[in-house]
C-alpha cells in the first residue's frame, strides 16, 4: 500500500529523514519507535503530504505522490498533540473531514454517531471538547481522523498525553478496533510497550534512519545493533 524509497528530507542541509526505505502492507500495523528528534514525526508528514522531499519516492498503491497534496493523498493523520478545537463541539470536531468530502448534513450525523460508538464515546456528539478528559479528547481525536475513512491511517504519539494505566487499556482497544475495521495502520511512538502491543511490526529510528524493521518479537529477541539494544533497555 505505501512505499518509502530512499525519502530523504534535509533542514539547513542536516538530514533528518536519510535515504529511508519502507513499505507499509494493506491490513498491516506497524509502528515506529526512536528516541526524541530521530525524524518519527517528518516521516509520517512526508507521507500525508505536508513535508516536502528532498529526494526519494513515496508510492501510495505504486502511485509516486509527488505533487498529490495532502487533502489528495487519501490518507489520515492524527497529530502528536491532537489539535482538536476546542471552541467546537464533539460532533464538529469529528465531522471536519466528512465536512470537507462534501457529505451531506443527515450522512455527517450518521457517521459522527457510528464513530463515536466505535471509539468509546457514545452519544457525546454534543458535549464541549474542552469538558472532555485528556482520554476522552484523544478518543475524539482518533474519530476524527477515522472519519474519511482513510486508507492509511497515521498516528503520531496517539496515546502521548495519557498516563500509563490508561495508554494500557487503549493500546488494546484499539488493536482490536483495527482489526475489525482491517485499517492500515503507521504510528510513532517512543514508547516500546506501546509500539511492542500494538505493531504487526516495529521499525526501530535513530538518527533518521531506520536502525532496525522486524516483528516485534524479532526485534526483541534480536536487536540488530547495540543501540536498539540499549534503546529497548538491555544492558550492553
Ligand atoms: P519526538 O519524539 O520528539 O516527537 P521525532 O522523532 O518526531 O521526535 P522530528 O519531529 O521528526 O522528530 O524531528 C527530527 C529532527 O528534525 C529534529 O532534530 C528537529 O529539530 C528537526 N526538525 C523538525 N522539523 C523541523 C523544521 N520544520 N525545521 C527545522 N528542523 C526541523
Ligand atoms: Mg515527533
Amino acid at each position: 500500500l505505501l512505499s518509502l524509497e530512499a525519502a530523504t528530507v534535509r533542514f539547513g542541509g542536516r538530514p533528518v529523514l536519510d535515504a529511508v526505505d519502507l513499505g507499509v502492507a494493506e491490513h498491516e500495523i506497524v509502528c515506529v519507535l526512536g528516541p526524541s528528534g530521530s525524524g518519527k514525526s517528518t516521516l509520517l508528514r512526508a507521507v500525508a503530504g505536508l513535508q516536502h522531499l528532498g529526494s526519494g519516492r513515496v508510492l501510495l498503491d505504486g502511485r509516486d505522490q509527488a505533487g498529490v497534496p495532502a487533502h489528495r493523498r487519501g490518507v489520515g493523520l492524527m497529530f502528536q498533540d491532537h489539535q482538536l478545537f476546542p471552541q467546537r463541539d464533539v460532533g464538529k470536531n469529528v465531522a471536519f473531514g466528512l465536512r470537507m468530502q462534501g457529505a451531506s448534513r443527515g450522512e455527517q450525523a450518521e457517521r459522527v454517531r457510528e464513530l463515536l460508538d466505535l471509539v468509546g464515546l457514545p452519544g457525546a456528539a454534543g458535549r464541549a471538547v474542552a469538558a472532555l478528559s485528556g482520554g476522552e479528547q484523544q478518543r475524539v481525536a482518533l474519530a476524527r481522523a477515522l472519519a474519511p475513512s482513510p486508507r492509511l491511517l497515521m498516528l503520531d504519539e496517539p496515546l502521548g498525553q495519557l498516563d500509563r494505566s490508561l495508554r494500557e487499556r487503549l493500546v488494546v482497544e484499539l488493536r482490536e478496533l483495527f482489526g475489525r475495521l482491517g485499517t492500515t495502520v503507521l504510528a510513532v511512538t517512543h514508547d516500546q510497550g506501546e509500539a511492542f502491543a500494538l505493531a504487526d511490526r516495529v521499525v526501530v529510528m535513530r538518527d533518521g534512519r531506520i536502525a532496525q524493521s522486524g516483528t516485534p518479537l524479532e526485534v526483541w529477541q534480536r536487536p540488530a545493533d547495540a543501540f536498539v539494544a540499549r534503546f529497548l533497555g538491555f544492558e550492553n
